[in-house]
């Protein structure tokens, strides 16, 4: 007997061809256990949880052994502020290709002119891309009307002026309950703070972007910056009519895709639903549809790039070279046939999830989707997205509960279910196993009832109660789907 993940594999393969990545990935499991067990202990339990889970957060991914294993290694030892060929250490050659080979990923994989593949996150990327919004279209500007070189340059008092001046901008971004992200102005956040942040929000009646009210809030309030993107939004942008308010106000397009870049990669968002062509600047996450390893990403336009470039040190904290050199390689990853499949699949999925939602009588916010999302409105079952969140990871469902427009429940308990294809898409699963999923969640949340609150006698909004035979049963069903459709089949622990 053996604890030897790695040994295990080789005895039940031998005399079989061993895949090299999955040697190497036991063998860091295993060392881990020998030298650091109190983390491979949660970490094998992770890798055993999202094996018989049915991963449906919109914003998760299963990304590949390749690039999870590019960065386990030396390069986290390196400090390389700057960008490639231009840093402020010296013995940075080697990290300069692994970067450059990033950028030039990026590029070729969105069409882009210029790629910061810095980031290490999606809000870091979007803090990078306002500092850098500010600094060219305000600093800049003040500098040289003041007859002056650098901030440095400027007295004590000329600088609190600039520094009120940038604080005094306004971007406009879609508020949190129509789907847009806390960066995007959500006033606990750091976004609200360091500008004046404006929202529009989706039509209340149809839940669809309205053109013609974000034109007509652009022109009262004539945003610095005018913000594109969403993480809770079931629909496409058309970033052309975008674009158009935004030269008509004189505002910067900022695109953020966090949630839809995987979608412009595979190029299902095509025409005026690809944010290049259109944004002066778009933010993204790598980690989310477009299935690279957790960070962030800009792409811009040549009158951007020198600013953009900055982010590390004047924003970010130093890069992240082993991450960096997962990100070159997702997105060559990206750029293939084989994940524009994988890209249309996700979309023909959300939809097929939708459909088989909607028939169990089920309420999804604008009665459908278009993108890797489905947005479900519990109110009219009488349960919190909470609850409803509850009682699907009982049933080894993993959703995340979500304002709905105009939300009532408020960000925490919420009145909606967030529920993404992307990763059991991975997986490979397709529309028949989507019209499955969609109707255990149909049973599942039809068969729960909110708890009574033992203080007040009243509707709880936090806890519900859902019939166990139900669950079982659901759970049962899960089992047997996941099995089909093993995660890292290779990886038997
Ligand atoms: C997820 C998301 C982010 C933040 O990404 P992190 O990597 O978690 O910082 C930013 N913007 C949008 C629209 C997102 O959905």
């Amino acid at each position: 007997m053996t604890d030897s993940l790695l040994d295990k594999y080789l005895e039940k393969n031998s005399g079989k061809p061993r895949k090299k990545e999955v040697i190497a990935y036991l063998a860091i499991l295993d060392h881990l256990q020998e030298r650091a067990p109190y983390i491979a202990k949660p970490l094998l339990q992770e890798l055993v949880d999202q094996k018989r889970r049915l991963k449906l957060i919109a914003s998760e991914n299963y990304s590949s052994l390749t690039v999870q294993l590019a960065m386990g290694n030396l390069l986290t030892d390196k400090y390389c502020e700057g960008f490639p060929y231009h840093r402020f250490y010296a013995g940075c050659e080697n990290v300069d290709q692994v970067e450059s080979e990033a950028v030039e990923g990026a590029k070729a994989l969105f069409g882009a002119s210029h790629a910061y593949v810095q980031p290490h996150s999606g809000a870091d990327a979007n803090l990078v891309a306002f500092w850098a919004i500010l600094t060219k279209k305000i600093q800049n500007k003040e500098i040289e009307r003041l007859g002056k070189k650098s901030p440095n340059a400027l007295t004590n008092e000329e600088f609190e002026k600039l520094r009120q001046l940038l604080c005094n901008q306004t971007f406009l971004g879609l508020s949190l309950h129509s789907g847009g992200h806390l960066t995007h102005g959500f006033r606990q956040n750091v976004s609200a703070k360091m500008m004046r942040a404006v929202s529009y929000s989706v039509d209340p009646d149809t839940g669809l972007l309205d053109y013609g009210e974000i034109a007509r809030i652009a022109r009262e309030e004539k945003p610095l910056i005018l913000l594109a993107g969403y993480s809770a939004y079931p629909r496409r942008i058309n970033f052309a009519k975008m674009r158009e308010i935004a030269d008509e106000v004189g505002a910067v397009l900022l695109c953020d895709m966090a949630h839809f870049a995987g979608l412009v990669a595979g190029k299902v968002f095509q025409g005026e639903e690809d944010p290049v062509p259109y944004a002066h600047i778009i933010t993204s996450t790598t980690h989310k549809t477009l299935r690279g390893p957790r960070g962030g990403l800009i792409l811009c336009q040549p009158e951007f790039s020198e600013v953009i470039d900055k982010g590390c040190p004047l924003v970010l904290g130093g890069p992240l070279p082993h991450v960096i050199g997962a990100k070159a390689i997702a997105f060559r990853e990206a750029n293939t046939p084989d994940f524009q499949d994988y890209a249309g699949q996700v979309v023909t999925n959300a939809r097929a999830l939708a459909t088989s939602l909607k028939r169990e009588g089920i309420s999804v916010v604008t009665n459908g989707t278009d993108n890797h999302l489905v947005l479900l409105d519990l109110s009219h079952l009488g349960i919190t997205g909470k609850i409803g969140e509850n009682a699907l990871v009982q049933a080894e469902m993993i959703v995340n509960r979500n304002m709905i427009p105009f939300d009532s429940e408020g960000a925490w308990f919420t009145s909606g279910i967030r529920i993404g294809t992307a990763a059991l898409t991975t997986r490979g699963m397709k529309e028949k196993e989507m019209e499955m999923i969609g109707k255990w969640i149909s049973r599942v949340l039809h068969n729960t009832r909110a708890g009574l609150d033992p203080k007040t006698g009243e509707k709880s909004r936090a806890h519900g109660e859902t019939d166990p035979k139900i669950l079982e049963e659901v759970r049962e069903g899960v089992a047997s789907l996941l099995k089909q459709y093993p995660l890292y089949p290779e990886l038997e622990i």
